[in-house]
C-alpha cells in the first residue's frame, strides 16, 4: 500500500495516513476485504511512531471502514454496494488546520518519544529531570493529609486565594531567608510548578519579537515557551564560570533585551553554576542597561559540596530579578508547587494572569506542602536529597570513568545532571538512537540549543532518577553503544 506523507505540512501525520487510506477505500482502490498492513509493519515503512498509524486506524474504524479481528489482523469491512444504504463517512475536521499558526509547528518530538519508550517498556532512564521515586516523603504526606483532611480542615478542598494560601508563603518566605533574600508575604505567587511560572512571566511580559538573552545550552521547556510567544532569542555562550558577561554587555547594547533568563546554579543542562565575580557583573549590567533578570532556581538546593553561591535574588537591590524556584526536584514534581518572588507589582499582574488561566494551585496541596515545611520536615529532607544524590552521582562518574574512560564532563557539585562531551565522531543522536534499541534512554545535546543543532557532540545525563544498580547497568549499556559508534 503506497501513501504520500508530507512530514512538513501542517496537517498531523494521523490524519495525512487516515485521509489516504480512507480515499483509497472510497475509490475501491483497496477493495472489501482487503488486509491492511499490522500498525508495526506501516509505521516502519513510512518511518512514522506506531502511535500515529494506531490513531489513524482508530478513526478509520470510527467511520466504519475497517475492522480489526485479534489474531488475524485488519480488513476494509465497506463495501461499495452498501453505499446508498448507509449514512455518509464522516469526514474527519481537520483540527490542527484551525490551530493558531506556531500551533501547527510539530514540537516536542523527542521528549514525545522519550516518553512513550518510557512508558512502554523498563529502561534505563536517564533522561528526564525527575526526583527519586523513592525519595518522596510519602510517611510525612499521609501523616498530614489524614490530619488535613479532618472535619475541622474543610478548607482545604475548597477555593483558595489566586497568589496562594498564605500558610505556604510564609513557609516559602521562610526557605528564601535561607537563599539569602528577606521578603514580604505579598512578593510571592505560588505556581503550578516553575513551568506555569515561567509561561505566566512570559505571557504577561512579552510581545511578539521581544528579545530575551538566554544561555546556551539551556533548559528545553523555556526555549519552547520563548518560541510560543514570538520572542526573538539571542544566546549566551557559556564556560566553567557559567554565561560569559565579557561579551553580554555588547549583547545588551546590541539587542536591547527585555529580559535576560539564566539558571545560575547547578544549570540545566550542564551543572554549572556563575561564578560570584560573574553573578555581580550579570547584577551591574542589568541595572545599568535596565533590564530584567529571570532567575530559574530549581536546582540551588541540592549543593553536594563545592562553593556555596548565592541567589541572584539576594544580591539584587534594585529589583530587577523576578526569581522562579520549585518543589518539583526537592519534594515531588507531581504536587506541582513552585513559586515567583518578585517586586510587588510585578506579582500583582501576574496574579491577575494566573486568575484567567486557572484561578490558583491545588489548594490541598498547598495546605500540605505548607504542614510539611512548617513541621520542620522539609529540611531534614533536603539534607537526605542531597547525602542520596550525591552517592548516586558518585557512582556514576565512577562507573563512567571506568567503562569511557576518555569522555570529559562538567563534574556537578549540584543539582540533577552530568554534561558529558562526546568524542566528535559520535553524535548524541546517533547514540541515543543506537540507546534505545537497547532500553537506554539519555538526552542528546541538540536538545537544548535554540536551534536544535549541535555544536560538538553532547548529552546530558541524569542521576537522580535511576536507581543506584540501574545506573551501574546502564552506563555499561551506554559504554557499549558508544564502542560500536565509534568502531562503525
Ligand atoms: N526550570 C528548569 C531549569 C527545569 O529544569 C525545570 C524542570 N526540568 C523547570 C523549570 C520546570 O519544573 P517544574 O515545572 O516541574 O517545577
Amino acid at each position: 500500500m503506497k501513501l504520500k506523507l508530507d512530514k512538513n505540512k501542517a496537517t498531523n501525520l494521523y490524519i495525512q495516513v487516515y485521509e489516504e487510506i480512507r480515499d483509497k477505500i472510497l475509490s475501491e482502490e483497496l477493495a472489501f476485504g482487503s488486509r491492511l498492513l499490522s500498525e508495526r509493519k506501516l509505521s516502519q515503512l513510512l518511518d512514522v511512531n506506531r502511535q500515529t498509524i494506531a490513531t489513524a486506524y482508530e478513526l478509520l474504524k470510527v467511520d466504519g471502514l475497517i475492522e480489526s479481528f485479534s489474531g488475524r489482523g485488519t480488513f476494509v469491512s465497506y463495501k461499495q454496494e452498501e453505499k446508498k444504504h448507509k449514512k455518509t463517512i464522516n469526514t474527519y475536521l481537520n483540527w490542527p488546520e484551525l490551530f493558531e499558526r506556531k500551533q501547527r509547528v510539530r514540537h516536542g518530538s523527542l521528549i514525545e518519544l522519550i516518553m512513550d519508550e518510557q512508558l512502554k517498556r523498563d529502561t534505563y532512564f536517564f533522561a528526564g529531570g525527575l526526583p527519586a521515586i523513592e525519595a518522596v516523603p510519602k510517611e510525612a504526606f499521609r501523616q498530614i493529609s489524614s490530619e488535613l483532611l479532618q472535619d475541622k480542615h474543610l478548607n482545604v478542598l475548597s477555593q483558595s486565594p489566586v497568589s496562594g494560601v498564605s500558610q505556604l508563603k510564609k513557609q516559602i518566605k521562610q526557605i528564601m531567608w535561607h537563599r539569602g533574600y528577606e521578603s514580604k508575604v505579598d512578593e510571592y505567587l505560588i505556581t503550578s510548578g516553575s513551568q506555569q511560572a515561567l509561561d505566566l512571566i512570559f505571557r504577561a511580559f512579552l510581545q511578539p519579537g521581544d528579545t530575551v538573552l538566554i544561555e546556551e545550552p539551556s533548559f528545553f521547556g523555556v526555549i519552547e515557551l520563548l518560541k510560543h510567544y514570538g520572542a526573538h532569542i539571542v544566546s549566551l555562550p557559556m564556560d566553567k564560570e557559567g554565561m560569559q558577561t565579557s561579551i553580554l554587555e555588547y549583547m545588551l547594547e546590541k539587542h536591547r533585551p527585555k529580559f535576560i533568563y539564566t539558571i545560575p546554579t547547578y544549570q540545566n543542562p550542564t551543572a554549572i553554576s556563575m561564578s560570584i565575580e560573574r553573578r555581580k557583573a550579570l547584577i551591574a549590567l542589568s541595572n545599568k542597561y535596565n533590564v530584567g533578570i529571570i532567575e530559574d532556581d530549581p536546582y540551588g538546593a541540592l549543593q553536594y559540596e563545592g562553593k556555596n553561591y548565592p541567589t541572584l535574588k539576594s544580591m539584587d537591590k534594585s529589583n530587577h530579578v523576578i526569581y522562579v524556584s520549585t518543589f518539583s526536584k526537592t519534594v515531588s514534581l507531581g504536587l506541582r508547587i513552585g513559586w515567583i518572588t518578585a517586586a510587588e507589582e510585578v506579582i500583582n499582574q501576574l496574579v491577575k494572569v494566573k486568575q484567567i488561566s486557572d484561578l490558583h494551585v491545588n489548594t490541598f496541596n498547598q495546605y500540605t506542602m505548607a504542614a510539611f515545611i512548617e513541621s520542620g520536615q522539609y529540611f531534614e529532607h533536603e539534607k537526605k536529597l542531597i547525602k542520596e544524590y550525591s552517592f548516586k552521582r558518585d557512582i556514576m562518574l565512577k562507573i563512567l570513568k571506568e567503562e569511557i574512560g576518555e569522555v570529559e564532563y562538567i563534574y556537578p557539585d549540584g543539582g540533577f545532571y552530568v554534561w558529558i562531551s562526546l568524542d566528535e565522531q559520535v553524535s548524541s543522536r546517533a547514540l541515543f538512537d543506537e540507546g534505545i534499541k537497547h532500553g537506554l534512554l539519555i538526552t542528546p545535546g541538540y536538545h537544548f540549543m535554540k536551534d536544535g543543532k549541535e555544536r560538538g557532540s553532547f548529552i546530558r545525563l541524569n542521576f537522580t532518577y535511576p536507581h543506584a544498580d540501574d545506573i551501574v547497568s546502564g552506563i555499561k549499556v551506554l559504554a557499549a553503544c558508544y564502542r560500536k559508534i565509534k568502531e562503525k
